[in-house]
């Protein structure tokens, strides 16, 4: 069965009633959201502006809430998602299907992965990510059951909050976290921990979210903050001053006054918003949005928080990079 979107509970019949009377008022409005978006994306590109990472560190956006971070020879990614099957394909019957090909095109040698959580959208793709470059994966219990149903445990670190790992040039630590209530603000879609005992059972919502982190990355002298869902355990974030946060933003309509919250803590010099792209179209296609996602809005909520917050965009697959070699 195709359900027709992603989280949403059904709305109750009323609703249908308005929302039909409304249709084309909400198309125009979807389309000018659509329209700013965009030019939004495009006016915080970091092509546009002088400041540079690092020299030899490389940054590239997977889109959702995917990134590859490169430096002297070592690769870290971050909630890989690159398969990203239709719709239709991520609600069918049968398990979903890491597409290898297309893993093995896109990414260079991995030396590791790191996990937020293990949501399909964050964790589809990481066992064979894992198995192609004999990666190390870091995360929750419910990552290390996930390898483990691939047979590559040996290959999975349950992580231990605030421990620091080292990774090449890379020093990581994972903060606890929480995840966004999408169901209207009062659950979170797929709760707990990963259960499912055998592959052919992998569909969507075998895919349970598990402990939830954020993931804090020092390198090249600089450091990360990624926040995967749009909520945060206030008090557990210690880390401030951040250089670059990877600030995800999907669902934060649902945390109250989450932009604010996690600004406070992490004071960030330069945010990178992410996990805005509809992730039902192949990555390397054009660009769509999620919905209700709305980058506009969220340019506006950093700005009444400080104006002094450097906002930088990416598009999926690129890349900002530091000029020459570290
Ligand atoms: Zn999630």
């Amino acid at each position: 069965m195709v359900r027709p979107r992603l989280w949403q509970a059904p709305l109750p019949a009323c609703m249908g009633t308005v929302m039909k009377l409304g249709t084309l008022q909400g198309l125009l409005a979807r389309g000018s959201r659509h329209a700013n978006d965009l030019s939004c994306l495009a006016a915080h590109d970091v092509e546009r502006f002088e400041d540079a990472l690092p020299p030899g560190l490389e940054l590239e956006w997977l889109g959702t809430a995917g990134f590859r971070l490169g430096y002297q020879g070592t690769q870290l990614l971050i909630d890989p998602y690159l398969t990203r099957p239709s719709l239709a394909a991520t609600f069918a019957r049968g398990p979903l299907r890491p597409d290898a090909a297309l893993l093995a095109r896109l990414l260079p040698r991995i030396d590791a992965v790191l996990v937020g959580h293990t949501h399909f959208d964050h964790a589809l793709d990481v066992p064979v990510i894992a198995q192609q470059h004999a990666a190390r994966v870091y995360g929750a219990r419910s990552l290390v059951h996930l390898m483990g149903l691939h047979g590559l445990a040996a290959q999975a670190v349950e992580v231990e909050p605030r421990r620091v790992y080292a990774i090449g040039p890379f020093e990581v630590s994972f903060v606890e976290s929480t995840h966004s209530k999408l169901i209207a603000g009062l659950a979170v879609p797929f709760d707990g921990e990963f259960t499912c005992n055998h592959l052919d059972g992998l569909r969507t919502s075998a895919f349970r979210c598990g402990q939830v982190w954020g993931i804090h990355i020092a390198v090249a002298g600089v450091t990360f903050y990624h926040q995967g869902s749009a909520d945060l355990l206030d008090d557990r974030i210690e880390h401030r001053g951040i250089d670059y946060f990877l600030c995800g933003i999907a669902g934060r309509g649902f945390a109250r006054d989450y932009t604010r919250r996690v600004l406070s803590r992490l004071e960030p010099r330069v945010i990178i918003p992410h996990h805005f792209d509809d992730f039902f179209r192949p990555v390397d296609a054009s660009l769509g949005f999620s919905l209700n996602v709305n980058l506009g809005g969220f340019l506006d909520e950093v700005r009444a928080v400080s104006g002094d917050f450097r906002v930088r965009t990416l598009r999926p697959l690129q890349t900002w990079a530091g000029a020459g070699r570290g």
